[in-house]
């Protein structure tokens, strides 16, 4: 589908351009510096140079050792290998079969979570969140067994938005002996993925959420925690995670992440008085309408919402006709009439659930954007509520 000039693009949290200063860092490895990071000769040590290069940048901002970063295919990747290689390597090594996942994980995780459950006999238990969506440090502690192999407990909501106070149940963790885990993949776009201060075994994130291509991420992983690689083959990155590397986009990955660390005071500044005025304006002029997630835990750029007996579905419809590029905030596709599992979590009503929106802001975001949305979006969800009521 063609995308008009007029379009105004407010789903950020979903993907991001790639920065232009990311797509020039990339471009000559693509054709001038093609080579093997493997092989010996000047193509493949050029190439070398530029993966080292990019997994120092990674290490600094993450306030770790180069050694501790492993390279994926994106936040999905990340996901899936720190719950899977600590789950099976915590197996092997002290007959650990419990695994700890919060009931508001990224799919990522959670299907992951379910898969080792029916396919391999994992003790799956959910983590239960507060009417916000966060998970309080109190329901991992009384969780965790001697048993636990992990716990994973997403950084920042990508549905709701809602901070977890990682920190806190990372120390518990510690104190415990429990591999901890977090997806960082939304979060690292906007707040400080410092792995000392957060108290984490292993971290995800996922170069397209803050202007990196798509199909690249890392996963930092703590030395000394026990991991098994789920891809075999050569020996790159240490053996933990076979193949090529696909130097370009790690090269786009580090130079995005680099450039979100940089410049994070200035694009929280630039986010947050957005936010707050759509929020404001919102629930202010729609009427059985609420804030979804935690009201102030919550990323800078991130609005969401929902509206009482409104059709979520055709609510993006209708704004996508009127210009506006905007989400339900869950990966539930048109026609699936489905509430989103995350907003149930919460404790919503159904009524409630169906009816979300997710608005996000990004760099390129205006004033003006916001003030457009927020002037339209009264007078259709009002139609959306009389047509649901007549149907
Ligand atoms: C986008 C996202 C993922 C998946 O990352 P991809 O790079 O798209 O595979 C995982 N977790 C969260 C929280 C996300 O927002």
């Amino acid at each position: 589908m063609h995308i008009s000039r007029e379009m105004v693009y407010l789903d950020f949290a979903a993907t991001t351009p790639v920065d232009p200063r990311v797509l020039e860092k990339m471009l000559p490895f693509f054709s001038k510096e093609f080579g093997n990071t493997s092989s010996i000769h000047p193509y493949g040590q050029s190439a070398e140079g530029a993966l080292e290069n990019s997994r120092e940048i990674l290490a600094e901002y993450l306030d770790c050792n180069p050694g501790e970063v492993l390279f994926t295919s994106g936040g999905t990747e990340s996901d899936n290998l720190a719950l899977r290689g600590v789950a099976f390597a915590a197996r092997q090594k002290k007959n650990a079969n419990h695994i700890l996942v919060s009931s508001v994980e990224h799919p990522a995780i959670s299907k992951t979570a379910q898969q080792l459950h029916a396919l391999f006999g994992f003790d799956v238990e959910w983590i239960p969140v507060d009417r916000f969506g966060m998970v309080h440090p109190e329901a991992v502690a009384s969780r965790i067994r001697p048993e636990t192999a992990i716990v994973s407990v997403i950084y920042a909501n990508n549905e709701i938005g809602t901070i977890n106070p990682i920190e806190e149940i990372g120390l518990i963790c510690r104190e415990r002996g429990v591999a901890f885990h977090t997806d960082a993949v939304q979060a690292a776009a906007y707040l400080p993925v410092d792995v000392e201060r957060l108290n984490v075994d292993l971290v995800s994130i996922g170069a397209h959420k803050f202007y990196g291509p798509k199909g690249a991420g890392a996963l930092y992983i703590r030395k000394g925690t026990p991991f098994i690689p789920m891809q075999t083959g050569g020996s790159q990155e240490s053996g933990r995670r076979a193949g090529t590397h696909n130097t370009p986009y790690i090269v786009g990955l580090s130079e995005a992440f680099l450039l979100a660390n940089e410049e994070r005071s200035e694009r929280v500044k630039q986010a947050r008085p957005l936010r707050d005025e759509l929020i404001g304006m919102i629930l202010e002029e729609i009427p059985e309408s609420q804030l979804s997630g935690h009201p102030e835990e919550r990323l800078p750029n991130h609005a969401s919402f929902v509206f009482k007996n409104v059709d979520g579905n055709s609510l993006l419809t209708d704004l996508g006709i009127r210009g506006f590029a905007v989400s339900s905030g869950s990966a539930c596709k048109t026609g699936n009439p489905e509430p989103s599992e995350i907003l149930l979590s919460t404790g919503l009503e159904r009524e409630w659930a169906i009816g979300s929106l997710r608005v996000t802001t990004g760099v390129s975001t205006t004033p003006d954007q916001i003030n457009k949305f927020s002037s339209i979006l009264p007078g259709i969800i009002e139609r959306n509520r009389t047509l649901r009521r007549q149907s």
